[in-house]
């Protein structure tokens, strides 16, 4: 694989001054990461150019078939320098995605150089604040000029990123959430298991109605075949805390395998809590509410790390949740992973990825 090539952009844009109004994905620094793919060279020629509107033609089979996958990690500003979380963890990831929409599978090493190289060019976009970081969207689309349906021959690599504020502005608000009855988000032999727009654009219907006919912001997904299994909520993994046990949906092909649920159990497990990863139903969730043992509930996720669930609305039936408070092991878990990501907790696990180091 060739060397990375560096076009730096000759216009640089202003950083945005007020850290607390960053929000989520609207801004973006002045590079980004390229590679294409063609059957005669594979993938090829890896490059930071300035970042920018990209050439497609109208008939690109992305744009008309969805043979797209996407990433999302961040990069955390600590004290003594700029660090990813567990960042092989999505490329890796990513690969699983491509396998599933056949595209090409990518250099997971060339991947994570053309991420860090990336940082280094943009480093003064990580913003500084409490709580903010940098979002990381690697995402890859089939470019090809053709209509037929078949896997595309050509594609592009892309990374961007987007400073980002602090998720919770103040403190961890639990969310209220509608337990989707009517529309399914996949089922098993789907592509719930690999991140692509697809998926999305399955779940934005739902997640509209929910929200302007009940004014729920998420739904908890069930299973497509029975209507019964939990599945995820929202665009995260959930656990629900059950006695002294926490139960999280087992990885059957329709769930994503997200790297915070994945670092949550681990972090349980090293705390001496039961966790397990198997079939749970929503009756059995409304009965351990009704007996009392349901104390907590969270969805996880990169982007909001924890987010704690207030109550959950099945049919006519509202069921709140440790009073509509944060439960003390979301509270402790989301102290522990963000201790972590932002360098202020050991790294006992060795997840972090100090990429630059401040002088
Ligand atoms: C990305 C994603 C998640 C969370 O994965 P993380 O790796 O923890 O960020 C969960 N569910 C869906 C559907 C997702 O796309």
């Amino acid at each position: 694989m060739s060397e990375i090539k560096i076009c730096l952009s000759d216009s640089l844009k202003e950083k945005p001054k007020d850290e607390t109004k960053l929000g989520f994905g609207d801004i973006f620094t002045d590079h980004m990461f390229m590679m294409d793919y063609d059957p005669q060279n594979g993938w090829h020629d890896p490059r930071i150019v300035p970042y920018g509107p990209i050439s497609l033609s109208p008939a690109a089979m992305c744009l008309h078939y969805g043979q797209e996958v996407f990433e999302g990690m961040k990069a955390y500003r600590t004290k003594d320098g700029i660090q990813l979380f567990r960042p092989d963890e999505n490329f890796k990831r990513l690969n699983v995605s491509n396998d599933r929409l056949c595209i090409p599978l990518i250099d997971e090493k060339v991947a994570y150089e053309g991420l860090k190289k990336l940082i280094e060019v943009d480093q003064d976009w990580v913003p500084h604040s409490e709580g903010t970081s940098l979002y990381i969207r690697p995402f890859i689309i089939a470019t090809d000029e053709h209509l037929g349906v078949r896997p595309g021959h050509h594609y592009y690599f892309i990374i961007i990123l987007s400073p980002v504020g602090a998720y919770y502005e103040e403190g961890l608000n639990p969310v209220n959430i509608y337990v989707e009855t009517k529309y399914v988000r996949t089922v098993r032999g789907g592509m719930g298991m690999a991140k692509t727009g697809g998926n999305y654009a399955a779940s934005i219907k739902a997640q509209d109605e929910a929200a302007v006919k009940y004014n729920y912001t998420q739904v908890l997904w069930l299973d497509g075949v029975e209507r019964r299994y939990i599945e995820e909520v929202g665009t995260m993994n959930v656990f629900f805390k059950i006695g002294d046990t926490v139960v999280t949906p087992a990885l059957e092909g329709s769930v994503l395998s997200g790297i915070t649920r994945k670092s949550c159990i681990d972090i349980l497990r090293s705390w001496g809590i039961k966790v397990e990863e198997r079939r749970l139903s929503i009756d059995e969730v409304e009965r351990a509410f009704e007996e009392g043992t349901l104390v907590e509930a969270f969805g996880t996720g990169t982007a909001a790390v924890i987010s704690p669930i207030g109550h959950l609305k099945y049919h006519d039936k509202v069921m709140e949740i440790n009073g509509g408070k944060i439960g003390e092991l979301s509270q402790k878990l989301y102290d522990e992973l963000t201790g972590i990501q932002w360098g202020k907790r050991e790294d006992r696990f060795g997840w972090v990825d100090r990429i630059i180091t401040k002088a």
